[in-house]
């Protein structure tokens, strides 16, 4: 993992300044590697499709020789497994995050607003979010019809033109067609991470978004879990209110 060497944030300070005190936040928090600690993809190919095969694809993911979607598609077609065996070994092998219930209750707590965006499948997060008492939360993902024949993936119904910056259908849709003048908030991990946090005001970053950040100096506050990113908001919170 990488470890930022700065922890320099918000991102733009001047957003952060506006009265009224309490600062509604849009909150978009991603879903494989950031609520779940492994990538449910990864643990998903490497159990009914071919092992190692994401780890392979990973350098030309990072160089963007390829997409997050085109490697999908890719990795996908091997797999061949039920419904109730992918629940199963999601509910064995993903893993959560330390305190994403916490963060999900000062946010209601708070009134700001906690969408989960993710390029990975609905039936998935609903599955992970279900098991924590969280099967309402707002998500924005694409989806997977597993069954032992193969596996057919379904994109999301409005994922927007291609995104200028990074040539693919990436989050910067759902976050403008969700924001509404709050100050954005992103919580993420990954590659599918990197357009859509770069538009947020406050950054939470690990792993390869972190990575890539740093890479760009662009300003972001590193997480283990998510008492982190509550103990981050609740700064700048306190920024806002005391300006
Ligand atoms: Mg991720
Ligand atoms: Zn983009």
């Amino acid at each position: 993992m990488v470890r930022a060497a700065a922890r320099v944030w918000p991102n733009r300070a001047p957003l952060l300044v506006a009265s009224p005190v309490v600062t509604p936040l849009l909150i978009a928090v991603d879903f494989d590697g950031t609520i779940t600690l492994r990538d449910t993809l990864h643990v998903i190919v490497d159990a009914h499709g071919r092992r190692g095969a994401w780890d392979e694809l990973q350098p030309d993911l990072r160089r963007g020789r390829i997409t997050v979607e085109q490697a999908m598609q890719q990795q996908f077609r091997t797999v061949t497994a039920s419904h109730d065996e992918v629940a199963a070994l999601i509910r064995s092998d993903a893993g959560g995050r330390e305190g994403f219930t916490d963060l999900v209750a000062y946010a209601a707590d708070e009134g700001h607003r906690l969408v989960v965006m993710s390029a990975g499948f609905r039936s998935v997060i609903d599955l992970v979010l279900g098991d924590l008492g969280l099967g309402y939360l707002e998500v924005v993902a694409n989806d997977a019809v597993f069954s032992g024949d193969g596996c057919r993936l379904v994109w999301g119904q409005d994922r927007g033109d291609v995104c200028v910056l990074c040539d693919r259908r990436c989050k910067r849709h759902a976050i403008r067609m969700r924001h509404r003048g709050e100050t954005i908030v992103y919580v993420g991990d990954g590659i599918s991470d990197r357009c859509a946090s770069q538009m947020a005001d406050v950054v939470f970053a690990r792993d390869d978004l972190a990575e890539h950040l740093s890479g760009r100096g662009v300003a972001f506050t590193p997480y283990e879990d998510f008492h982190d990113v509550i103990t981050g908001l609740r700064l700048v919170g306190a920024h806002a209110g005391a300006v």
